[in-house]
């Protein structure tokens, strides 16, 4: 039998741990838990778990933080945030800090299994795609999640947040497609994301601003008017 996937839970409320522990163990995943930010972020890196479900307002550290710290730590797996709705939780600080999914409590069991599934099937499809992408005078290195800028003899490190780079590496998958922004979110954060087609702009900008040599006439992620974007290397 392969071994179970192990789902970490950092809350700090036990009522809520009570019911997410129960349901994921019936539902047939490891759990382990951690009730404060810092205890969350350190068994995030030493225990690896498949997929972590992050509190935000947690005593300590916020959850924002410790997403932000594991990703630092180079820490790749799904994590869905917990939030509350009347926390008002900023979706887009929440996705630049590196979270990639969110659910609003109180939640259902249903939704919330699903989503777990959901996500921890793209944390597989994220292992598996480890070939790295060349295009331009740039390597987009899939297993150290860095963009590297060749220079003559030298390579030099571009710093790219997790939505830019997941955003890069979307596009690379997809050279040559004309994709709709709708697409492009979709797939890139899940179908909760639609409606920020500026948000999705203000991306790209940036993206361009890192590897266009002009970022005004764009050799790689081109503009498809009406639609998008289409990515050319
Ligand atoms: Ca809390």
């Amino acid at each position: 039998m392969p071994d179970k996937e192990k789902i970490l839970i950092v809350e700090d409320e036990e009522v809520i741990m009570m019911g997410l522990r129960e349901n994921l163990a019936v539902a047939g995943y490891e759990v382990l838990e951690a009730t404060t930010g810092t205890e969350g972020l350190e068994k995030g890196i030493k225990q690896r778990p498949d997929l972590i479900l992050l509190d935000l307002m947690l005593p300590g550290m916020s959850g924002y933080e410790v997403c932000r710290e594991l990703r630092d730590k180079g820490m790749h797996m799904p994590v869905i945030m917990l939030t509350a709705r009347q926390e008002d939780f900023d979706k887009l600080h929440g996705f630049e800090m590196g979270a990639d999914d969110y659910v609003t409590k109180p939640f259902s069991v249903e939704e919330l299994l699903a989503r777990v599934h959901a996500n921890l099937m793209r944390g597989e499809r994220r292992k598996d795609q480890s070939e790295n992408f060349e295009f331009g005078n740039f390597i987009l290195d899939m297993a150290s999640r860095l963009l590297k800028k060749k220079n003559g003899s030298k390579v030099e490190d571009i710093t790219l947040t997790k939505t830019e780079f997941d955003l890069l590496a979307y596009f690379c998958a997809n050279e040559g497609k004309a994709l709709s922004r709708d697409t492009v979110m979709n797939d890139v954060w899940g179908m909760e994301y639609y409606g920020t087609q500026r948000s999705l702009d203000s991306f790209v900008a940036a993206l361009r601003h890192k590897i266009e040599t002009d970022s005004s006439k764009p050799k790689h992620i081109l503009t498809v008017h009406g639609v998008g974007y289409k990515f050319a290397s």
